[in-house]
């Protein structure tokens, strides 16, 4: 179909703003291929992708590997899943609970980062008889109901208030506001190691061993959502190893299943989920633990556990923070400044406009660049971590031609 049909269909069927956002971006155009952290759109336009579709392509697009592996699971007929036993899902889960061996040994798997949550809320109700739950500000945990409920940004539950009761929030960063805000009826603390869509915000470090230490003092369960900030995302395999923590239940999602084919998970202690079994009422749905997701995602944790993989995304990432240091210097008048972790940053500027302005530049010279999708003074810098440095350092001058001109 010719794009420009394609628009107004869009606009007619989908979500007009939607279509007129990608219009003003001069993205709406339909993608030819897709490799690595490169794209050509159907016009024969190439872009370096700094989005990787908003956190799902760690592994770049398209990985043959993987696909290799979905389509021998297409082949190998027939795919069914439930009732009868699942051997991917036996195997992904088996990965799974290795990551944190002996804490983490139950593993759920459904189709969205966003379900993971909603299933973390009723399992930290259901587990420790208590209600109450504290979230961060500016947090960002999907758009379902529940997760929607956690969402540290005010203006995103509004219109859908009253949302979940008990839900008390506190300043992301802060170990004593978290101190002070717990008590014994506090059911779980949910935390992003490092809060994306605000701008890639991280805390202080040795933020979430005080958090380790302070939910132990109460009995509260610690529930970390790396939907955003695992599968290599910040260097190591999950943000929260780094601080050597290990949360009592753990959500991913996203690049699981190489941002192929729709996952989430949730990772728990086996005795908080243990007794629930079926009983659990709960978080069943007819797609979670599908073979395909299943299969995608064990490719996935293959290829990003495979020797030399992290350390090429962890020198990619070094040459960003360093020339993208040096880029912030000369205009201190702006006080630009640059967050987060690996190969999520944020660059901060003062002002909407200037940041929509840069974005745009850099669409225009062939660089896929976004702002954060709740501060649109920061732009989100989030390539596949297979990147190359020569297309590193491509992305590095039109972002500093841009900066320039701006
Ligand atoms: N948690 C975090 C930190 C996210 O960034 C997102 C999505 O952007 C979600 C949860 C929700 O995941 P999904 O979009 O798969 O529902």
């Amino acid at each position: 179909m010719d794009p420009a049909d394609l628009l107004q269909s869009y606009r007619r069927h989908i979500n007009s703003p939607y279509a007129d956002f990608l219009e003003r971006q001069g993205l709406a155009s339909t993608i030819q291929s897709a490799v690595g952290a490169e794209l050509i759109d159907a016009e024969g336009k190439s872009y370096i992708d700094f989005i990787a579709g908003y956190g799902i392509f760690n592994l770049g697009h398209n990985p043959p590997e993987l696909l290799a592996d979905l389509h021998r699971e297409l082949d190998a007929q027939p795919l069914w899943n439930r009732p009868f036993l699942n051997e991917r899902l036996v195997q992904l889960c088996q990965e799974l609970t290795a990551i944190f061996p002996g804490v983490l040994d139950k593993a759920f798997v459904c189709s969205t980062g966003a379900e993971a949550i909603d299933t973390a809320i009723k399992l930290a109700r259901l587990s420790t008889g208590r209600r109450r739950i504290v979230a961060a500000q500016g947090a960002f945990h999907g758009f379902t109901l529940g997760a929607l409920s956690l969402c540290g940004i005010p203006a995103h539950r509004k219109s859908l208030e009253p949302l979940l009761p008990e839900i008390d929030f506190v300043p992301f960063g802060d170990a004593e506001a978290l101190a002070q805000a717990l008590d014994a009826e506090t059911a779980a603390v949910f935390l992003e190691p490092i809060q994306a869509e605000i701008g890639a915000i991280d805390p202080p470090v040795g933020y979430l061993k005080r958090v380790r230490e302070i939910c132990n003092r109460t009995g509260t369960l610690l529930v970390l959502d790396q939907v955003r900030t695992g599968m290599g995302r910040t260097g190591t395999l999950f943000a929260c190893m780094d601080e050597r923590v290990v949360p009592d239940v753990l959500v991913i999602g996203k690049s699981l299943a190489g941002g192929i084919v729709p996952i989430g998970a949730v990772l728990a202690r086996s005795d908080l989920w243990g007794r629930f079994g079926l009983s659990f009422p709960m978080s069943a749905s007819s797609f979670a633990g599908n073979r395909l997701a299943c299969t995608a995602a064990l490719a996935a944790l293959r290829l990003v556990t495979a020797p030399g993989f992290l350390d090429h995304a962890n020198r990619i990432s070094e040459l960003l923070w360093r020339e993208l240091k040096k880029f912030c210097q000369p205009f201190p008048e702006h006080n630009i400044r640059l967050s987060g972790k690996g190969l999520l940053i944020g660059l901060h500027l003062p002002d909407p406009r200037m940041a929509a302005r840069i974005v745009q530049l850099c669409i225009d010279r062939g660089l896929l660049m976004a702002t954060a999708f709740c501060d649109s003074r920061a732009i989100l810098i989030e390539p596949p971590l297979v990147l190359s440095r020569e297309q590193a350092e491509k992305g590095l001058t039109i972002i500093k031609k841009a900066m320039k001109s701006v």
